[in-house]
């Protein structure tokens, strides 16, 4: 049973979508402007908030299981600190050496720890420290279950929520950003989670580690200052009617949010994912971008994905939707033509390639010159809106209130 605490209701309120057909989270080096180099973070080495910080939480916490190598042939563990293996069938525990790395193999009769045998459902359970257990050359906190499937292995790295959250924060934002925006980061980070939840239920866990649901890389990818914005917003999550929002986040608008049915279609837009005006967002490195494509290059990409297209002879934007983006693209060919969505359009021709939907195009010669605005599909929650908002002094719930109007702020726990 979900028991929910209301802590807030602003005045003003505000925002949300990712990526769920195409999870759009981006590289860390995007999130820096030209001052906060990639160097500039390298300088300052990640430091895990402690674990027991983590665990005075207020409220029990929600688990949730990542896989993180959904189809190993084998994997070697380690840690530095005490651990054990427990066999989840049989209740055997066996403690482990730290230091050593024993390697995990599928065998007939289960699943083998170097010298040991257990059975096809196995858990890695550290018994002090913070050093997690290592998974080949990744650490993650709390277990690491391992499961025997087809003479395979699958492996999930079942934690609290807010130690997952940690290990995705510098993947969407730079640790050098303000406080505030951070924070309204792991809240986006956090809801979007358990929106999300068992979405991978098929095999075996919640949410995997890559773009598809949200990039995860355990404790190597922490960093003190986003470890503690998830700690001061502990718990917190969007909602709307008494529901977990879809808080849908993508790198830079440039100057105005999508709607949800603008972007993916569909009759109506969830009332916080109509689209604002943002003008916060203009010091990102992809606020305007120029992109060049030879017609034979539109032409071949087309084919190799499957389209039945003859010579391009021009491309014609048919539609546009109310936030400016491409509704509809049509590519006029020899034989016919093709009328392609515009995210469709920039799907096919690589989302680093044409980074948003709005955009304008012109011709010169054989090659046509894509200029636009922004990084993403444009819906939810802008980053560099949002760092924008706290530079300019806005706390997080109000950032979040405006990129996701009508949603509120709540404790949110099982
Ligand atoms: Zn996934
Ligand atoms: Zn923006």
């Amino acid at each position: 049973m979900m028991r929910r605490i209301k802590i807030l209701m602003l005045g003003i309120m505000m925002f949300t979508l990712n990526s769920c057909t195409t999870p759009v989270f981006y590289r860390r080096d995007i999130y820096l402007s030209p001052r906060e180099t990639k160097k500039q973070i390298e300088k300052k080495p990640a430091v895990v908030v402690e674990k027991s910080k983590l665990s005075s939480k207020r409220l029990p916490e929600t688990i949730i299981r990542i896989g993180v190598l959904p189809d190993a042939r084998s994997v070697c563990i380690s840690s530095e600190e005490k651990y054990e293996v427990i066999d989840i069938f049989t209740s055997e525990k066996i403690s482990l050496e730290k230091g050593k790395v024993y390697k995990v193999m599928p065998q007939s009769r289960g699943i083998s720890v170097g010298t040991y045998l257990l059975s096809s459902q196995i858990s890695f359970v550290p018994l002090s420290g913070d050093y997690g257990i290592k998974v080949n050359k990744r650490r993650y906190r709390d277990t690491v279950v391992i499961k025997k499937k087809n003479n395979h292995l699958i492996v999930i790295n079942e934690l609290g929520i807010e130690g997952y959250v940690c290990g995705i924060m510098t993947q969407e934002v730079s640790p050098l950003w303000p406080a505030e925006s951070l924070k309204a980061q792991a809240v986006v980070a956090r809801t979007y989670a358990l929106k999300h939840m068992g979405k991978h239920r098929s095999q075996g866990f919640d949410l995997c580690d890559t773009t598809h649901c949200q990039v995860f890389n355990g404790i190597q990818a922490e960093d003190s200052r986003t470890n503690q914005a998830v700690y001061a917003t502990w718990g917190e999550v969007l909602t709307y009617q008494g529901k977990i929002a879809k808080t849908f986040c993508h790198s830079c608008c440039g100057g105005h949010t999508e709607s949800e049915s603008g972007a993916w279609g569909g009759a109506q837009s969830s009332p916080y994912l109509k689209g604002v005006t943002c003008r916060f967002c203009k010091e990102a490195p992809h606020y305007k971008w120029e992109r060049r494509l030879s017609l034979h290059l539109i032409e071949k990409t087309l084919r190799n994905k499957g389209y039945s297209v003859g010579k391009i002879k021009r491309l014609v934007i048919s539609e546009r939707n109310s936030s400016g983006r491409v509704k509809k693209v049509k590519i006029v060919h020899s034989r016919s033509s093709l009328e392609l969505r515009g995210s469709k359009f920039r799907a096919l021709m690589g989302y680093q390639v044409i980074r948003s939907s709005l955009f304008n195009m012109r011709r010169e010669g054989e090659m046509i010159k894509f200029f636009g605005r922004g990084w993403g599909h444009g819906v939810g929650f802008c980053q560099w809106g949002a760092k924008g908002l706290s530079l300019r002094g806005y706390k997080y719930k109000r950032i979040l209130n405006f990129y996701y109007p009508h949603t509120r702020l709540e404790k949110w726990s099982e």
